[in-house]
């Protein structure tokens, strides 16, 4: 089944359980400073699960475009390295404020996956929240799951790809605990079942998270019960797409196979599982979706994300022996790809190229000669390099420093970060505040007026979502 056939597959069946479809929002949260960018499909909906806005409606679905690149949600690492993270994705949802609760939300999942989608009940594995007894109950009595599929799992301590059944979209705001379903894609592929030591293989991968919110976090941490209790599911289009087409990883379904040859085309790169060519199909959607949102790349807030990923895929492209512009030629195959589900990418398919082709050749101009301080460094230094050669390729060659983390990382190789933040903050004092970035940051005027500004929520307000981002002036 086609990506296109499974998100009207899904919408089919929640219309015809009376969920009004609404269409996705846009990556960037609409009047949400808590949130960098929209991270999954409830975003939208979160002032209703407060209760603070009324839609009209008690049950809904839809397609949500979802950014995990900063914030709270950051998989960003994880692109290139599992078979089931992106930057950029699509989830499937469908929700219930106040209305139906655990029964019907289970029910209803496990009613689409297997009598519709009819994926094999036997591969298929499921979590509750480790107090959970009712999940559990209805799970194992009434679906007739066998308790050997059923885990209990408890609250995440911070390992980032564990199990977490206990779900919250920031560190405040609308939360509770969830319930989970996994694909076994089979023994010969490495990975442990859910909440196992090895979970963070890629063989059992997790397929669709039903959240029972009930709570809203306060920024001390406290719990305070929702007007009503509601429903918020999240199934990734990609992974569901990988089961459907008998393929393991998300990287090669339909919607990625064009992607990837034209990458390996303008890369002239052959072997088309090669990890480069994945990150770099993974960050044109991230890149060109940022750019249809508002997003242009800058030194500051949202507009570094965007400059980042690019600059990563920029990296990529030159590894494998790009010497010239290539990464804004991936937008005309993307929005061939995407471009009927997302009519606003086509509608902008110009503007991104033209914003892509600015900042590529901007970096071009450095990337070179970065790599080459990089190597000497490399060179010289034992397993760390040392904070302050990561603020000179930072200052001088525009390397971000998540980039050259990156870098480093497949030489095993890692970068002293506090040391990086320390000649940041010297640096800071030395311009007292002085934006010298900011001219050379920013795009052209005349191509910026084109689009509506993003809020810039500060250096501040990212670290306090525990954002990865580093080095933003
Ligand atoms: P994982 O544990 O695999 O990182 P998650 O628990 O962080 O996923 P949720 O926050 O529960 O993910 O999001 C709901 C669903 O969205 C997941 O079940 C998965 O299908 C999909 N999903 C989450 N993160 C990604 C990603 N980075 N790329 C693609 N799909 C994703
Ligand atoms: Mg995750
Ligand atoms: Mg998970
Ligand atoms: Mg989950």
């Amino acid at each position: 089944m086609k990506t296109a056939e499974i998100r009207s597959t899904f919408l089919d069946y929640f219309r015809s359980k009376g969920h009004a479809i609404v269409p996705s929002s846009s990556l960037v949260p609409a009047s949400d400073p808590t949130l960098l960018f929209t991270n999954s499909g409830m975003v939208q909906f979160k002032n209703v699960f407060l209760g603070s806005e009324k839609p009209g409606y008690v049950r809904a679905a839809d397609v949500q475009r979802c950014l995990r690149a900063g914030g709270k949600h950051n998989d960003l690492d994880a692109v290139g390295y599992t078979a089931r993270h992106h930057t950029f994705f699509e989830m499937l949802g469908n929700w219930s404020f106040g209305d139906y609760f655990k029964r019907d939300a289970i029910s209803y999942a496990w009613d689409l996956l297997t009598n519709v989608f009819k994926l094999p009940k036997d591969k298929l594995w499921v979590t509750v929240y480790h107090t959970d007894d009712e999940a559990y109950d209805i799970w194992h009595k009434e679906i007739g799951v066998a308790a050997e599929h059923i885990v209990r799992i408890g609250d995440n301590k911070g390992a980032p790809f564990a199990s977490d059944n206990f779900w919250q979209m920031a560190d405040t705001g609308p939360c509770g605990p969830c319930t989970e379903i996994f694909y076994d894609h089979g023994a010969d592929i490495a990975g442990g079942p859910p909440g196992s030591p090895d979970e963070d293989g890629d063989r059992y991968i997790e397929i669709w998270n039903l959240v029972f919110m009930q709570f809203d976090r306060a920024p001390d941490g406290s719990l305070t019960p929702l007007p009503a209790p509601c429903v918020d599911t999240g199934m990734g289009l990609e992974r569901l797409a990988a089961v459907l087409q008998h393929v393991h990883s998300n990287y090669e379904i339909d919607l990625f196979a064009h992607l990837i040859r034209v990458a390996s085309a303008l890369t002239q790169t052959n072997d088309l599982a090669n990890k480069s060519l994945r990150v770099i199909a993974d960050h044109i959607r991230a890149c060109s979706f940022l750019i249809v949102d508002g997003v242009l790349p800058s030194n500051e807030g949202r507009g570094y994300v965007v400059r980042r990923i690019i600059r990563r895929a920029l990296r990529h492209g030159w590894m494998l022996g790009v010497r010239g512009d290539f990464f804004w030629k991936m937008v005309s195959p993307l929005v061939e790809e995407m471009g009927e589900a997302y009519p606003e990418l086509a509608a902008k398919q110009a503007f991104v190229e033209e914003a892509l082709r600015i900042e590529e050749q901007r970096f071009g101009e450095t990337l070179e000669h970065g790599m080459r301080v990089f190597d000497d460094i490399a060179d010289k230094v034992g397993k760390i390099i040392p904070g302050e050669d990561a603020f000179r390729l930072y200052d001088t060659y525009g390397f971000p420093v998540d980039l050259t983390a990156d870098i480093a990382r497949e030489r095993g190789l890692t970068v002293d970060m506090a040391g990086f933040e320390q000649a940041m903050k010297e640096q800071r004092e030395r311009a007292r505040g002085a934006s010298r970035f900011e001219a050379k940051g920013l795009m052209p005027a005349e191509l910026a007026s084109h689009l509506k500004p993003t809020v810039f929520l500060g250096y501040e307000s990212l670290l306090s979502q525990g954002s990865k981002v580093i080095g933003i002036v």
